[in-house]
């Protein structure tokens, strides 16, 4: 017996017909079927916008397309449409053209940190890798709007053979983040040669998969291709749900066939005005999301990508909303916030501040209650110059594979042997004058 919701049964009905319901379930079929027009939308789900409105969307889905699978209209609730959850990161809205002066095509400068095509090399030992400039839904508040309706193309074996390259030529690299566009676009067959030649890299341990079709197009979990992801193994995969109303059968069905293959799930969310910008949707998101054995991994703050001002909140709202996980819930049921850095400096994490103050004695913390607790730091530690001489050190590392590394940043001026005492910026005026120049 299949499942499906009066309103499936009824979008099913508007699009075709005379196929067999089990189509549906297709997810090539679903692809066929993309709401890719207003017209379309309002004739599946019935509903009407006024002359005015309509023009308005019009121009902004000719800046920035729309496509919406089947399954993700039907999650829409039409009696509160303007409020809906699914509605807003599916549909165009008008804000959409009012950029503002922050904003950027290309906020996390990923096209500049580009050394291979499709590669983002921005961390010393991992990239990021598109292979698909193609999505079945085209999320709103997508950071890559600037790519978003330029033409749709899967890059081909050339292409892609290039970014493998690097990774190969690359040995720092042991982790890659496959990502696009979504990489589940792409066929079982496609999918399965890039993952062997991944695989065949031996520097490389880790491989990832960031891909909305768990929410959007959960029919793309299909048994052969959980088959094929099995052969890859380790294979994580981080998905994208942002609103406890897009978790459904269908979706925990997805869920559920990819974790009983053994790949570990996470989730990374956007932080979205009007969407789950509230503490007790996020909470309630976050304990559907274990329920379904995934992890939340991410919180994203929403970029200040071209087109998405309308979803921005300040920063404030998203320390409000760990303030309301941290302690309060399950430690494993808690994302990391995260402002991703405009310009290229990547994640960095935000949480509320625990540490009230310290002397040389205690440490004086509060915990989630309000309670103020000291903590009294040891009688004695014996301290020791960490000369990054391993072999002589009474830790023992008898460990291959722990490999050296620079020290960077705020961790190179903790390091004993560092000399760095202070990190300035290339234009600080002062050491310029210094230097006189
Ligand atoms: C997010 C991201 C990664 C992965 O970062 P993690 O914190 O390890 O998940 C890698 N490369 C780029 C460019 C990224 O934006």
């Amino acid at each position: 017996m299949i499942h499906l919701t009066k309103r499936q049964k009824d979008i099913f009905g508007k699009i075709d017909d005379s196929a067999g319901i089990s189509q549906w379930r297709d997810w090539k079929w679903q692809l066929r079927h993309q709401i890719r027009d207003i017209e379309t939308f309002e004739n599946l789900l019935g509903v009407e916008f006024e002359p005015d409105e309509r023009r308005q969307i019009e121009e902004t889905a000719a800046r920035f397309p729309i496509a919406i699978t089947p399954y993700y209209l039907s999650l829409i609730d039409i009696e509160e449409m303007q409020n809906d959850p699914v509605f807003k990161q599916a549909f165009p809205m008008p804000y959409e053209l009012d950029t503002c002066t922050s904003e950027m095509a290309d906020p996390l400068s990923e096209d500049k940190d580009s050394p291979a095509p499709g590669i983002t090399h921005r961390y010393p030992d991992r990239v990021l890798f598109l292979v698909s400039n193609i999505c079945s839904m085209y999320c709103r508040h997508c950071t890559r709007k600037r790519r978003v309706g330029d033409v749709d193309f899967i890059p081909d074996k050339e292409t892609i053979q290039a970014g493998i390259d690097y990774i190969r030529n690359t040995p720092r690299v042991r982790d890659v983040l496959l990502s696009g566009g979504d990489p589940l676009m792409l066929s079982d067959e496609y999918l399965d040669w890039i993952l062997t030649e991944l695989r065949s890299i031996e520097h490389l341990e880790i491989i990832r998969i960031g891909s909305r079709m768990p929410v959007v197009l959960p029919y793309r979990i299909t048994d052969n291709l959980v088959q094929m992801l099995k052969k890859h193994h380790p294979l994580w995969l981080n998905t994208h749900f942002n609103h406890p109303r897009e978790i459904t059968r269908s979706s925990s069905e997805a869920l559920a066939k990819l974790a009983d293959a053994g790949i570990p799930l996470g989730n990374q969310s956007v932080l979205l005005a009007g969407v789950n910008d509230c503490p007790r949707i996020i909470k309630s998101l976050m304990h559907k999301l274990v329920i379904n054995r995934v992890r939340p991994y991410y919180l994203y703050q929403c970029d200040l990508s071209e087109g998405l001002a309308h979803f921005r909140t300040p920063i404030g709202k998203g320390i409000e909303i760990m303030e309301s996980l941290i302690g309060h819930t399950s430690g494993f049921a808690r994302p990391t916030y995260v402002v991703d850095a405009p310009g290229g400096g990547g994640k960095i994490p935000v949480l509320p501040n625990y540490i009230v103050s310290w002397s040389t004695n205690k440490v004086i913390l509060r915990n989630f209650e309000g309670v103020i607790t000291t903590y009294q730091e040891p009688d004695s530690y014996a301290k020791y110059f960490c000369d990054r001489n391993c072999p002589n050190c009474h830790l023992t590392l008898k460990l291959e594979g722990a490999d050296e590394w620079k020290a960077v940043g705020i961790h190179k001026l903790l390091a004993d042997y560092d000399k760095a005492i202070s990190l300035v910026p290339a234009s600080n005026e002062r050491h310029q004058r210094r230097n006189g120049q």
